[in-house]
């Protein structure tokens, strides 16, 4: 049983219960439109509360239902029946109203919440809008600058704000089924409020329209859910209900068609599924109640922040009392960020730093559950490191590399207990970015690959399991599309092109724009590893910037000028001029946008198809995650091995093929070769 009917005297309680967050799957649809047609009929009952079992009130959507065609009862008929109810129904909130949950609430005559509730129209970030009522009823309730703020934006609001706003009647203290059924018993005794949908919207300035166009396609970028959500608002601002809630039908199915909805369900399920991989199954993770990282640098404070606003206390251990000094400066540094650009307060900033402690004596680390080791990209020192730790340490505690380019293997050499190690890669900066890969090594336990997961699951990130290769999954690939960056310079684009050519696509900075900010020097330094590992990385151009230490912004100065105290890129006439020499010789063509996207993603998919094969990664989604949120890859795009599913595989191919016989790219691989016969990557999982 979906729901269930219970009566407190003249109150009827109807309680869904559909765990495991009361998702609007068709029965529970079916039985909501039975509740009414019952308790109308019951002339005992007065009023009506709809609460919810478990965790949260509904939650939104039944994603198994997704992309099959509905089934009826559709969700505006179960609202519009809600509404039409003869008692007053009241909605009972814990936990999050989400989605169709907040727009039956809206079906209801009064919404209640408890404090700790979250209300929300989450849908553009699944590439639609609300299909029943949201963006028609929220400005007859709230009026249409708030209602633009949550349907366009998507996100939620707690309960204190959604009162503020009108959108629930009252926040309620202790006991929410109680406190519900006292204000039931409140509003039985009064007449029946006027149903939204019969309300009059309120009038806006003039202007108003426009400039909420403007600010949410700046905000929206590329993506075209937002700007659609609004024009549904503002339909339903200025027409009736019955037309207002055509047009938004009609909305919702169009996007929910479109290629940025595909993409983003893609991205949602993917992200759902990343962090309890299947072949974890049952496998109990380690305690992890305590944490330390090892060298506070760049990468080390941002980790330390990062496991504190997770809740775990930290031990940040340098090299010598200044390096700890240093380190612990670097962390505060993070928090006083955090408190300027008001996303924590002054105590809350000062309570996160009083539990960040230093050090330089190992001997702090005796009872620490988990060590991250960040100090210098140097096997020798790394494994000078671990050898303290695993005299150190209790045997039991497990200790991880934040190491992206050396082998986790050869730094586990001498761990003592070595199943307890693991590689755990984080992005830059490590308190803001979502992307962990997290890298076991031949030795490494399921339960410490377990705990790793656990870790990145509680520090509110997305973790990727990856194998062990050069740079993992994220920079293997990073290393390609540098490559084919430098080809199209070598073959008649500038940087400046293929930079916009990128952004037109859709991510945040080109590739030269981007190594410029983040210096041309690390990669220098790879590739000086690889060539004493016998490799030929390919970069003619930015090895020759590098000797002449053009190293990016940091020297004023890298595929581009800057001005000095200015980040805006300037076309360089002395790198043209070193372009100029290096692509002697060469043919030369003209390169278009759509070009260019094609001869830096294409090969781009190509490694990541190798990089499958080779079992690098376990999934084509877990690649698309790597992207999106260690690179800036459009989510609505859903990374690039969805874009090149969507395209289709033989297309990718063709071009593929058409840019290696011009000597503009390595061929398809075998596997992308077979996963287009096949039509999609899963015909390379095993
Ligand atoms: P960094 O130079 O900013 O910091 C390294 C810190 O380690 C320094 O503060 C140094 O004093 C300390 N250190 C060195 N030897 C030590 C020792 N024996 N004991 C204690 N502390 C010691 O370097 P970073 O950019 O923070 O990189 C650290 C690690 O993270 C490297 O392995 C790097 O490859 C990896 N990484 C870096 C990035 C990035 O974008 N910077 C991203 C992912 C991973």
């Amino acid at each position: 049983m979906t729901v269930t009917i219970a009566r407190e005297n003249a109150i009827a309680v109807v309680t869904v219960d559909n765990p495991p967050v009361n998702a609007l799957s068709q029965a529970l649809r079916q039985a909501l439109v039975e509740a009414v047609a019952e308790l109308d009929a019951d002339a005992t009952v007065k009023a009506v509360v709809l609460i919810c079992a478990g965790r949260t009130f509904i939650a939104g959507a039944d994603v198994s239902e997704f992309g099959k065609p509905p089934q009826p009862p559709h969700l505006p008929d179960v609202v519009a029946r809600i509404e039409a109810a003869k008692k007053p129904w009241v909605a009972a909130i814990h936990g999050s109203a989400l989605g169709g949950g907040l727009e039956v609430a809206l079906g209801c005559a009064y919404r209640v919440a408890i404090a700790s509730a979250s209300l929300g129209l989450p849908e553009v970030k699944l590439g639609i809008i609300p299909g029943a009522g949201g963006t028609v009823r929220l400005p007859r309730l709230i009026g249409p600058a708030a209602a633009v703020d949550l349907v366009t934006g998507g996100s939620p609001v707690g309960a204190r704000k959604a009162e503020g706003l009108g959108l629930i009647d009252a926040v309620l203290d202790g006991d929410l089924r109680a406190g519900a059924i006292a204000f039931a018993g409140d509003v039985a005794e009064k007449p029946l409020p006027q149903p939204i949908s019969s309300r009059e919207v309120p009038p806006v300035e003039a202007g108003f329209w426009e400039s909420a166009e403007k600010a949410v396609a700046a905000k929206a970028r590329r993506e075209i859910a937002p700007l659609r959500a609004l024009a549904s608002v503002r339909k339903a601002s200025e027409t009736d209900f019955d037309d207002a809630m055509a047009f938004e039908r009609e909305t919702f199915l169009d996007l929910r068609g479109s290629k940025q909805a595909a993409a983003l369900r893609h991205v949602f399920f993917a992200e759902r599924a990343a962090p309890r991989p299947p072949e974890l199954a049952g496998v109990t993770p380690r305690d992890t109640r305590s944490a330390a990282v090892i060298g506070g640098g760049t990468m080390g404070a941002g980790i330390a922040a990062a496991l504190r606003d997770a809740g775990l206390p930290v031990v940040l251990i340098e090299r010598d009392a200044a390096a700890v000094e240093r380190g612990l400066a670097n962390v505060r540094a993070i928090y006083e960020g955090s408190v300027k650009r008001g996303r924590m307060t002054q105590a809350v900033a000062d309570e996160r730093m009083a539990s960040v402690t230093g050090g330089d004596d190992y001997g702090l680390l005796a009872d620490t559950d988990l060590v991250i080791e960040a100090v210098f990209e140097d096997l020798a020192v790394k494994r000078a490191v671990f050898e303290k730790l695993s005299s150190v340490c209790r045997p039991d505690a497990v200790l991880a590399t934040n190491t992206s380019y050396l082998d986790p293997n050869a730094i586990s050499e001498g761990v003592s207990h070595p199943e307890r190690f693991l590689g755990l890669h984080f992005f830059s900066p490590a308190h803001i970015m979502k992307l962990l890969e997290i890298v076991p090594t031949e030795t490494t336990a399921l339960d410490v690959l377990a705990t790793g997961f656990a870790l990145v699951r509680l520090l509110g990130k997305i973790p990727v399991r990856a194998g062990i290769c050069d740079g993992f999954i994220g920079n293997r690939i990073l290393k390609v599309t540098r490559a084919q960056a430098e080809r199209l310079l070598l073959s008649g684009a500038t940087p400046s092109a293929v930079d916009a050519a990128m952004r037109a696509f859709g991510l945040p900075m080109g590739p030269f724009e981007a190594q410029d900010l983040g210096g041309l020097d690390i990669a220098a330094f790879q590739r000086k590893a690889a060539r004493a590992r016998g490799e030929t990385p390919f970069a003619p151009v930015a090895e020759r910037l590098c000797a002449i230490e053009r190293f990016g912004q940091k020297s004023s100065g890298g595929w581009y000028d800057y001005q000095p105290g200015d980040r805006a890129p300037q076309p360089s006439e002395a790198v043209a001029a070193i372009i100029a020499e290096e692509a002697a010789g060469q043919p030369q063509r003209v390169w278009n946008e759509a070009d260019i996207a094609d001869a830096i993603l294409l090969p781009m998919v190509n490694e990541a198809t190798r990089i499958l094969e080779e079992r690098v990664a376990l999934r084509a989604a877990d690649i698309d995650l790597v992207k999106i949120h260690g690179y800036g890859f459009p989510r609505w795009r859903g990374g690039p091995m969805h874009y090149a599913e969507a395209r289709g595989l033989s297309e990718v191919v063709a071009v593929l093929d058409r840019l290696a016989s011009d000597g503009l790219a390595d061929p398809p691989c075998a596997g992308l070769r077979r996963a287009a016969e096949a039509g999609s990557f899963s015909a390379l999982a095993k």
